[in-house]
């Protein structure tokens, strides 16, 4: 994903899209972040203000909407391996060592696996 800023003068986004965008207000030496939206031919448009908006130096595309997953949780346990190479930590639901055994003697009680998000309640091994 883009993260950085765009100069509006090496690249400006496609028409209508509402971008995040740096402003220069020039006479208060402000600079400010907001979202506007590139209307084309070096015009740009607030849409909270209904107005044209000037002094945009930079501008980048805004970030995805956050995924709210609407999953059911998932319980397991930490299920400790302590033999040949694969001596870990593993996580009961996706099987995916999660620490390795070195820090199974500190506190690898984390509530959540890591990878797969299940919680730890089940019975514990560790
Ligand atoms: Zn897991």
């Amino acid at each position: 994903m883009q993260d950085k800023w765009i100069s509006v003068k090496d690249r400006l986004p496609e028409n209508g899209n509402g971008v995040l965008v740096g402003r220069f207000n020039k006479r208060s030496k402000f600079y400010s972040i907001g979202i506007d939206n590139y209307m084309g031919y070096g015009k740009w448009w607030d849409k909270d203000y209904n107005e044209e908006v000037w002094s945009i130096t930079h501008w980048m595309p805004l970030p995805e909407e956050p995924k709210i997953e609407m999953q059911e949780v998932k319980y397991g346990y930490w299920h400790l391996l302590d033999d040949c190479a694969n001596a870990g930590v593993y996580c009961s639901v996706c099987n995916k060592k999660v620490y390795k055994t070195d820090y199974a003697n500190q506190k690898v009680k984390s509530k959540y696996c890591p990878n797969c998000g299940a919680k730890m309640d089940g019975g514990d091994t560790v």
